[in-house]
Parts: structure tokens; C-alpha cells; sequence
């Protein structure tokens, strides 16, 4: 066992120290999940979907200080840290639903009948990185719960504290001791060892690519179930014909939001050639406008990065020509200004890597087609936005894009209930929505003798 100081990054002032689990601690929450699914996966279904929505009422009535835990150790602004707790809840209440509508199919066949169950995993891992941690993690061990199926979920090194409270909540709510268990500490030891131990039948992994790719390779050995949720690069692409007013006035939320610690982050501005003077006139005003402050302030638009590694790997990308810049605070915390920028060419570090930070790259194209080629040149595909007026347009640069979310005159990516994931090296597999329980169920094909 060892200790971890988690740090309030609008202050770098200490918020608590917390226990790491070691591997034998590892093993034995895991060991307990593993029993705890006996019974779990037998609770009849009304019942599971009553203790679900139980565990979303008193997630509810903590909102305010799960909120706060948020906005201490994440530094999310006030705004996001009470709609990050009420996704939890949405969550948790959809699926609550889930249990008594996991229906199989009967098929027709000579001699007897045939049909379908859709049977429970067993232990399912839930691995969650620090950008949002109680959405991610909600995502992941809502539905695999109402699959009947136990959890077990490692939150990131910097941001245990809200999923701590979720693991206590759950259990105040009446969710059965070993059913829901939140394991803090590290990935190389907790999140390996998901992805190494037997009794865990599948994990669901939100990250980077390149811990992804990893985590795919171990779980080939078991050929254990996998959900990869990645990273991306993804465009907004405006084109003349659009309200350009509207479209620069909401740019800045689509990249900025969470200090652009979003895997779905606008980072690439595609703008039609014959519009770009326009765009940069109104776009600079509101980029002005985004309010950096403190982020427990109700007026705050965006709060510090994460940690002084990410403030360097995010200044990293600041040596290309730079538009124009926001404004952040100085003194203690990890403060950037929102930053604009204009790179030469397509092959500029700041137009290919995920940045993961308060930073975006504008570039200009001159028809439909360069556009979509623009966009989809990349190795990435998780979301993206299109500004146009042109119905025929929309529809047919929707369809081209290679990305799995897109929003059209909006910046709308994520709601519970539609599919969520990427094309791509963005990941593997869909969260949310009405089929994110197949991915937490394994069909099971039952022949029965009309003997
Ligand atoms: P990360 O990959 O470093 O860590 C993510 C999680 O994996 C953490 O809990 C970490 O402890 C764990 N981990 C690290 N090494 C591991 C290993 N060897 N085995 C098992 N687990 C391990 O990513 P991060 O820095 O926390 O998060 C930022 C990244 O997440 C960005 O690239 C972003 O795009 C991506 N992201 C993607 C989505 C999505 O839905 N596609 C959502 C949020 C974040």
C-alpha cells in the first residue's frame, strides 16, 4: 500500500492523501467481485432496476458535494461539475431501465424451439482516465451493472475522489458489498492486472491510443471483451454559406470547454477560404470573451489544465504562429490562455496530434471536397462539427467525415442515450445509447426438443 497526494490544480495546494491499492489488494477486490456476481447476476430484474435507480436518487442528492470534489481535485468549472454529477444520474436511471427489457429473440426451427439469452459477463473492469471522471466512469458501470454483470474501476491517479464517493454511494443506496468496488492506484499495477486476471471477463478502457493499443494486445491473450474509447483530432468545419456569426460565437466552447481536456475537442478549424476574414473577426471576440477564472465561480467558462505535465505537453504545441490568445490568471495553478493558431501546413504538429489543451488550429480549404479530405486526413475519428445551410451539403459531408459523432449547426456530441465511440484509432465499440448492453452481455443460443 502506498499514498498518493491529490493536488487542486487551480492552486496546487494539497486536497487530500489517498490509498493506493497494491496487486494482493487487487486481487482480493476482485476475487470478492467474482463472488459477488453469483448472487448479483440472479437478482430478479425489477428488483436490480429498483436498486439502480436507488443508487441514482442518492447520487442526486449528493450533487452538490460531489460536485465540489470535482471542481477541487479536476478543476472543472462549476458549470460542468454539477451537469458531470446529473450525467451520472441520467445514466444510472436509463439503464435502470435495462434490466427488464434484456430481451432475447425466438427463432423459428424444425423439432422444437430456439431461442436467445442474453447472459451477464461476470466481472467487468471499468478503467477511467482524469478529463471527465464521473461521466467515464458512469458510462462503463451503469450498463455493465444492469447487465447483470459486477464491476471493478481504477480512476486515474490525479482524479480518485468522485469515484470513491460514487463506490460509497453505491452501497448506501443498497447496492450489494462486492457488486460495485472503486480500486484506486495505479494503472501499471491495478489496470494491468485487469487486464492479466482470469476472473475478469472484459474491460472497458478510456484513455490514450497508445495505452489502448496496449491493453487490446494483453487482452488478446484471454481473448478477453474489450471497449476502447480514444483519442481524436476532430474538425469544425464551416462553410460559407453558414451563420458564420453563430458558428465563430460557439467555436470556442467546442474546443475550449474542460481547458480542451476533451477527447471529443474541436481541435481543427476548417473554414471555407471565402469566409475566413469574417470567421477570425467574430471568432476573436468570443474567444476574448471565454471567461478563465477560478472555477467554482457559476461564471467561469474554463478552469486550469490538469497538472504541470500537461501544462508542458500542452505549451509544447505553442512554437506556431499564434492568431490571437484569451486570457488566464497567473500565480499558482495550471493556467493557459485560450490560443489560436495558424499552422503552415497540414503537416504542423498542432493539425495532427491531439493537443489536450485550450489550443486549436485554424486552416482554410477552398471547396466540399477539400474539406472532407482535410478532415478525414487523419488517423483519428471520434466526433466533428458541420456549419452549413445547405441541407444536400449537410447530408452529404455527414456521410463522408469518418468519425463516429457528428452534430450539424451544433457542437452537441454526447447524450446518453445515442451511441458514443470512434472511427478509427479513436477506439473500438459504442457507449451509451439503447445497445451499449450488448457489449456487456454475451448471446447464448438455447435449442429445446419438442421431444
Ligand atoms: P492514459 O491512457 O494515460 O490513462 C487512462 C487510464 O488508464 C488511467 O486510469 C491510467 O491509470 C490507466 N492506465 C495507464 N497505463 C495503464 C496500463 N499499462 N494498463 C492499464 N491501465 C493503464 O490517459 P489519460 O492521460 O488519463 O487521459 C487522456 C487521454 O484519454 C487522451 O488521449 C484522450 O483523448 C483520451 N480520452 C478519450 C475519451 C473517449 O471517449 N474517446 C474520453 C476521455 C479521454
Amino acid at each position: 500500500m502506498s499514498t498518493y497526494d491529490v493536488i487542486n490544480p487551480a492552486t496546487e495546494k494539497l486536497v487530500t492523501t489517498i490509498e493506493h491499492l497494491d496487486l494482493s489488494g487487487t486481487d482480493a477486490v476482485i476475487a470478492r467481485a467474482a463472488k459477488a456476481f453469483e448472487t448479483w447476476r440472479h437478482v430478479a430484474p425489477g428488483e436490480r432496476g429498483k436498486m439502480l435507480r436507488r443508487f441514482a436518487d442518492v447520487v442526486a442528492e449528493h450533487k452538490e458535494e460531489l460536485a465540489q470534489l470535482e471542481i477541487a481535485n479536476s478543476g472543472h468549472t462549476r458549470g460542468n461539475a454539477l451537469w458531470e454529477v446529473d450525467n451520472v444520474v441520467n445514466v444510472l436511471t436509463y439503464y435502470s431501465a435495462a434490466p427488464e427489457r434484456l430481451f432475447g429473440r425466438q427463432i423459428p426451427v424444425p423439432g422444437g424451439i430456439d431461442v436467445t439469452f442474453k447472459e451477464p459477463l461476470g466481472v467487468v473492469a471499468v478503467i477511467v482516465p482524469w478529463n471527465f471522471p464521473m461521466p467515464i466512469a458512469g458510462w462503463g458501470f451503469a450498463p455493465a451493472l444492469a447487465a447483470g454483470n459486477t464491476v471493478v474501476l481504477k480512476p486515474a491517479e490525479y482524479t480518485p475522489l468522485t469515484a470513491m464517493k460514487l463506490g460509497e454511494l453505491a452501497l448506501l443506496a443498497g447496492i450489494p458489498e462486492g457488486v460495485f468496488n472503486v480500486l484506486p492506484g495505479k494503472g501499471s499495477v491495478i489496470g494491468a492486472r485487469f487486464v492479466t486476471h482470469p476472473a475478469v471477463r472484459k474491460v472497458v478502457f478510456t484513455g490514450s491510443t497508445e495505452v489502448g493499443k496496449s491493453i487490446m494486445a494483453g487482452c488478446a491473450d484471454q481473448v478477453k471483451r474489450v471497449t476502447l474509447e480514444l483519442g481524436g483530432k476532430s474538425s469544425n468545419i464551416i462553410f460559407a454559406d453558414a451563420d458564420i456569426a453563430k458558428a465563430a460565437a460557439s467555436a470556442p466552447g467546442s474546443v475550449f470547454d474542460n481547458a480542451g481536456q476533451d477527447c471529443c475537442a474541436r481541435s481543427r478549424i476548417l473554414i471555407q477560404k471565402s469566409a475566413f476574414d469574417t470567421f477570425m473577426e467574430h471568432f476573436e471576440v468570443a474567444v476574448k470573451k471565454f471567461r478563465v477564472e477560478d472555477p467554482s465561480l457559476a461564471t467561469a467558462d474554463m478552469g486550469p489544465l490538469i497538472s504541470k505535465k500537461q501544462f508542458d505537453a500542452v505549451s509544447s504545441f505553442l512554437d506556431e504562429p499564434v492568431a490571437f490568445t484569451g486570457s488566464a490568471p497567473t500565480g499558482a495553478g495550471y493556467w493557459m490562455a485560450p490560443t489560436v493558431l495558424l499552422p503552415k501546413n497540414t503537416q504542423a504538429r498542432s493539425w495532427r496530434e491531439e493537443v489536450f489543451g485550450p489550443v486549436v488550429s485554424v486552416m482554410t480549404f477552398e471547396d466540399e471536397a477539400e474539406g472532407i479530405a482535410m478532415a478525414n486526413d487523419s488517423e483519428y475519428g471520434l466526433s466533428g462539427s458541420i456549419w452549413t445551410r445547405d441541407v444536400g451539403r449537410a447530408l452529404r459531408v455527414s456521410r463522408a467525415i469518418e468519425t463516429g459523432n457528428l452534430s450539424v449547426n451544433s457542437h452537441s456530441s454526447v447524450r446518453f442515450w445515442t451511441p458514443f465511440g470512434g472511427f478509427k484509432q479513436s477506439g473500438l465499440g459504442r457507449e451509451l445509447g439503447p445497445d451499449a448492453l450488448d457489449s456487456f452481455t454475451e448471446v447464448k443460443n438455447v435449442f429445446i426438443s419438442n421431444d
